[in-house]
């Protein structure tokens, strides 16, 4: 535990002390001195922010003026300057210090910035040597006790650089949000193959695997998947609370049972796979600005987390791969007959100690909405051929998602609805396409209560997973009686309004992701009025 390095605490931060002592425009009081080596292109990957508190928030960057390539920074730490304004042209410095970007940590910067007012907006940029980085804005959350009257966020997941461009990023840094939760599959780790020659992916020290192995491997990897002018302004326009799924590692690995797939990823013994996995959180850690504790060299690292936004919202930030028990049956294309999912008495996705803490803090919330975000979707989805007009065979889920886990399900809902928080709702990706289903704790049994609704947000860019379209929609109306809305066709996001009154969802559709600029726009809206389950037609 000695190296713990999350917060760095040589950053000498001091909030508040140069609070409109100069007009100056450039970082620090001192002349800058250039560093060798360092220009304007170390901050190639741009700037971000996340975990916001009411009284800070983190700010990242990382300096790499060649970030496909190893980072391209001469060898040794580098000192890193940061400041914190209330305006853009940073006349009214509120926080700064200094911190050291580490070799050792891909030349990555972690801020905790504290001393912030809560419930307002800020901007930071850092500064190493003459080199001066873009600048972001970010907000902090509302005091505990305040009674906010709105947040706006995005809900985003699935970014596959190689399927395409990414308009759903430049629409969300023009929405100009409080917040971007992004629930998984930040990267994907497939070898390089392409239809766009500008969208191939870096190519790991091992192609052939269909995976990323080394820490470089992944180190690359973010380098290119951050190098996206459309990613970088929506971190540079709000701050983010992220969690990973399984293609920041491998695809649907479980705990540490790695994937046995088809794609020539082969079963690797749990060291080697936890060495694989060690090297995978790192990068992560290094490339996401998350207030979290990275232990180099360890294959775990916690995650799972909570916010809060005054009396409106708890946002509960859960982690379903690094503690979850193997996928039941283990199909490499993770469809399988729903009994598996349903007889998986022993199965969890979050791990006992997540389950109490999730359990304890809905217990003890007294928030309007309470929100539980976690990566796959949770209401059940039923699958099944139909020949001419006749359902054939056995009944299919895709196992990966919670249908593989029917009896934490259960739990997990049981405790929602027993929990007295008023409100649920849960947030989704990792499907490709975009759901509102209504909640209950057995979806066999339609005419019991609704407990709580759920969102799963489409695609950024990753495509459409199943069969088509035609076929999930007579199954959702035979089967899936729960499922509200579901479009299978178009990537984008799930902007969301939260007010004391009500939680509104925009279906928000990229026209296509063969263009940087193609128009988004809002396919459907829809709404949850306060004290009232079951969601509606805006
Ligand atoms: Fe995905
Ligand atoms: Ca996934």
């Amino acid at each position: 535990m000695v190296a713990a390095v999350a917060a760095c605490t040589d950053s000498g931060g001091s909030a508040g002390g140069s609070r409109g002592a100069d007009s100056a425009t450039r970082p620090a009081s001192r002349p800058p001195t250039p560093i060798p080596g360092v220009t304007d292109a170390a901050f190639a990957l741009g700037v971000a922010s996340g975990d916001p508190l009411p009284d800070g928030v983190i700010l990242w960057t990382r300096l790499a003026p060649k970030p496909t390539a190893g980072g391209g920074l001469p060898a040794g730490d580098v000192s890193v300057e940061w400041q914190v304004a209330t305006d853009a042209g940073f006349r009214t410095v509120v926080a700064s210090g200094r911190q050291t970007a580490r070799a050792t940590l891909a030349h990555s910067v972690h801020v905790d910035a504290r001393g912030l007012a809560p419930g307002r907006e800020y901007f930071y940029r850092f500064r190493a040597g003459t080199a001066l980085s873009p600048t972001g804005r970010t907000r902090t959350a509302p005091a505990a006790d305040a009674s906010p009257n709105r947040l706006r966020l995005a809900l985003v997941s699935c970014q596959d650089l190689q399927q395409g461009y990414w308009p759903a990023y430049s629409a969300i840094a023009a929405d100009g949000l409080d917040l971007v939760l992004h629930v998984g599959d930040y990267i994907y780790e497939s070898d390089p193959k392409s239809r766009f020659p500008d969208r191939r992916h870096t190519t790991p020290a091992t192609p052939g695997l269909g995976q990323l192995q080394t820490l470089d491997d992944y180190r690359d990897r973010y380098g290119q998947y951050k190098s996206d002018p459309a990613l970088q302004a929506a971190h540079h326009a709000s701050a983010w609370v992220l969690a990973w799924d399984d293609h920041e590692v491998e695809n649907n690995y479980a705990g540490l049972t790695d994937e046995d797939g088809d794609t020539g990823a082969r079963h690797q013994d749990p060291a080697a796979f936890a060495r694989q996995r060690a090297h995978a959180y790192q990068a992560y850690y290094e490339h996401q600005p998350i207030r979290a504790t990275l232990v180099p060299g360890s294959p775990n690292m916690r995650i799972y987390r909570r916010f809060g936004y005054g009396d409106l919202l708890t946002l509960n930030v859960m982690d379903t791969r690094q503690y979850r028990t193997p996928q039941p049956g283990r199909r490499p294309n993770d469809i399988g007959p729903s009994a598996l999912g349903e007889d998986n008495t022993a199965g969890t996705m979050a791990g006992a100690a997540q389950e109490a803490w999730l359990r304890d803090g809905l217990r003890s919330s007294r928030t309007r909405w309470n929100a539980i975000a976690q990566q796959t979707m949770m209401a059940q989805l039923h699958l099944q051929a139909v020949v001419n007009g006749r359902s054939v065979g056995s009944v299919a889920a895709n196992l990966d998602q919670n249908d593989g886990y029917g009896p934490y399900r259960t739990r997990l809902l049981t405790a929602v609805r027993d929990s007295g928080a008023t409100n649920p709702v849960v947030l989704s990706g990792d499907i490709h396409c975009a759901w509102i289903n209504d909640l209950r704790v057995d979806f066999d049994r339609p005419e019991t209560p609704v407990i709580g609704t759920e969102f799963v947000c489409t695609s950024i860019s990753s495509g459409f997973l199943l069969i088509n379209d035609d076929f999930v929609r007579r199954n959702n109306e035979r089967l899936n009686p729960h499922v509200r809305y579901y479009r299978g066709d178009k990537r984008g996001y799930t902007r969301i309004e939260v007010t004391p009154d009500q939680w509104r969802a925009d279906q928000r559709i990229a026209q296509t992701i063969d263009r940087r600029d193609a128009p988004v726009t809002t396919d459907q809206s829809w709404v949850i009025e306060a004290g009232r389950t079951g969601v509606h037609r805006a």
